[in-house]
């Protein structure tokens, strides 16, 4: 971009106060509003943090103060801040710091060994070594490793490894034992330990147990370095043109939001942040005086994060539990957001939500609860990044007749489902590009489409470009609630905008996942920019 301070004539015969007017213009783009009605402009001004005005270059810059300072956008195409609906900072933050052992990374007990040795030897003995993003399926050995794959490899360091789903962990001997788990541990209701058939010894593999290990571990396993972690990850997300997000941590309480508070205070984040409250911390954080939409545009306190699993084969809570939670919510004055994967848990769910509540994820939705979600009036937080990401491993292992209604993006907008997209990082790379690319084209990171809906054309669970970018945006806005404030390029919205490389509504849908942000604008302020 080429910067230059422009000396508008027009600013002599205003009577306006300099302090209200435009102090910066972006010119020359082409400005996809997302807003209805109003779609394409080409500059846009903006005053402090706030979008000033939107419309043609000659109108736009009649309005500026002297001394504005012109970012010339060189044709390229602007769009409103992107929101990540959906995803987890701290575990995401963790696995920036942590050992890789995703599938990219490891392809076997063996190398998932060899790298934790690799971190053994710069690592203090009582300090933890994490690991995350292994997935027992793509491991040569095809299983989870065991507390004593993981001695062999550090035996003298407490090891936590996590699974890819965010839904396993393994531990090493010395970890378990940190973490107070041994034969006579019983199983948590929320999820189980697995234990040798014989001995009823605990081989480390731990599910649907994070929440439990963090009240057992305090946050001695994952807080240490978090801040690091973080600022890398805001970092990487405004390079991606993300502006907000959402944080949907289960187990979010006061401890949380007065880390992010000082986290925020300090200035070095530029991501403003949306913090779920952990349905069993509603109470802690109600008694200091906090409620939905608690805090400022920085930091927010969102909806109740509510998990329904099926882990142990019956729906968790059941029915009665989840009822008493959601009206619970409700009656401290927060909406809900329901973790809801399978069928019969997003059934559940679409049982007890209503206009303002969320269903997160809602992966597999057949034609017939479409229509139940759609009574609800509540919106869908959905990840079509996964169809990209992981829908390979779907069309080998996922039920053929179910593939067609898997993150059913198509069904659910075509019904009128309000739609929002996250990236549910760390399980997937927070990359919006990718997402958006699956929504529209329902295909695989290796090049395969999935069928389409049977008896239905083709194109049935495809949404079109303008319809996936909305979803990023104002969808996102939508959920938790600030749509008065972001979302579109909209006179009196926030100026969270960002710049990218080519026009998504005009370049061929294969290109969408390669689209790059160049820069990023966080109320006003260029907070990323690439250098081109
Ligand atoms: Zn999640």
């Amino acid at each position: 971009m080429r910067q230059t301070t422009e000396q508008p004539t027009a600013a002599t015969r205003s009577s306006q106060p300099a302090a209200g007017r435009p102090d910066l213009l972006l010119v020359n783009a082409r400005v996809l509003t997302l807003e209805r009605g109003k779609p394409a402009a080409e500059a846009v001004a903006v005053t402090g943090d706030t979008i000033a005005a939107v419309g043609r270059r000659d109108q736009v810059s009649l309005l500026a103060a002297p001394g504005a300072r012109t970012i010339d956008c060189q044709g390229m195409t602007l769009l409103p801040g992107l929101i990540d609906a959906h995803c987890h900072l701290l575990a995401t933050a963790a696995s920036m710091r942590g050992v890789d052992c995703s599938p990219d990374a490891v392809s076997s007990i063996h190398d998932v060994q060899m790298a934790l040795r690799r971190r053994v030897e710069t690592t203090p003995e009582d300090r933890w070594i994490r690991g995350f993003g292994y997935d027992d399926v793509s491991l040569a050995e095809g299983r989870h490793p065991t507390r004593w794959d993981l001695d062999q490899a550090a035996p003298n360091h407490p090891v936590r490894l996590d699974h890819r789903s965010g839904h396993a962990t393994v531990m090493n001997s010395l970890g378990l034992s940190m973490a107070g788990i041994g034969q006579d541990t019983p199983d948590p209701p929320q999820g189980l330990i697995d234990r040798e058939p014989q001995t009823g010894e605990p081989t480390g593999l731990l599910l649907e147990l994070a929440g439990w290990l963090r009240e057992r571990l305090g946050h001695s396993g994952d807080e240490a370095g978090f801040q690091e972690g973080l600022y890398r990850l805001d970092r990487m997300l405004l390079s991606y043109g993300i502006t907000s997000v959402q944080d949907a941590g289960p187990d979010n309480g006061l401890d949380r939001w007065r880390t992010l508070v000082s986290i925020q205070a300090s200035g070095q984040l530029s991501c403003r942040v949306t913090m779920m409250a952990g349905a069993s911390k509603l109470q802690e954080l109600v008694s200091e005086g906090l409620t939905w939409h608690s805090g400022d545009g920085r930091l927010r306190l969102g909806h109740a994060k509510l998990m329904l699993t099926l882990t142990t084969g019956a729906l968790h809570p059941n029915m009665e539990d989840l009822r008493d939670q959601v009206d619970q919510a409700h009656g401290m004055g927060f909406p809900v957001a329901i973790h809801a994967v399978e069928r019969e848990a997003v059934e559940a769910a679409a049982s007890v939500v209503s206009a303002g509540d969320r269903i997160e994820h809602c992966a597999e939705c057949p034609a017939e609860l479409v229509a139940q979600v759609r009574s609800t009036g509540a919106t869908v937080v959905t990840q079509p990044g996964f169809l990209y990401w992981n829908g390979g491993r779907y069309i080998q292992r996922v039920d053929p007749e179910l593939q067609p209604h898997l993150y059913p993006v198509g069904a659910l907008h075509r019904a009128g489902v309000p739609l929002a997209f996250g990236s549910d990082s760390p399980v997937a790379d927070p990359n919006p590009w990718p997402a958006i690319y699956g929504a529209v084209t329902r295909t695989t990171r290796d090049g395969t489409k999935f069928p389409p809906i049977a008896g239905m054309s083709a194109t049935s669970q495809e949404v079109p470009v303008t319809a996936a970018l909305r979803m990023q945006t104002i969808g996102g806005a939508h959920a938790d609630g600030s749509e008065d404030r972001k979302g579109t390029i909209s006179r009196g919205k926030l100026a969270d905008l960002v710049l990218v490389d080519a026009d998504p509504t005009e370049v061929e849908p294969d290109r969408l996942k390669d689209i790059r942000a160049v820069m990023t604008i966080v109320g006003g302020q260029v907070v990323w920019s690439s250098g081109v």
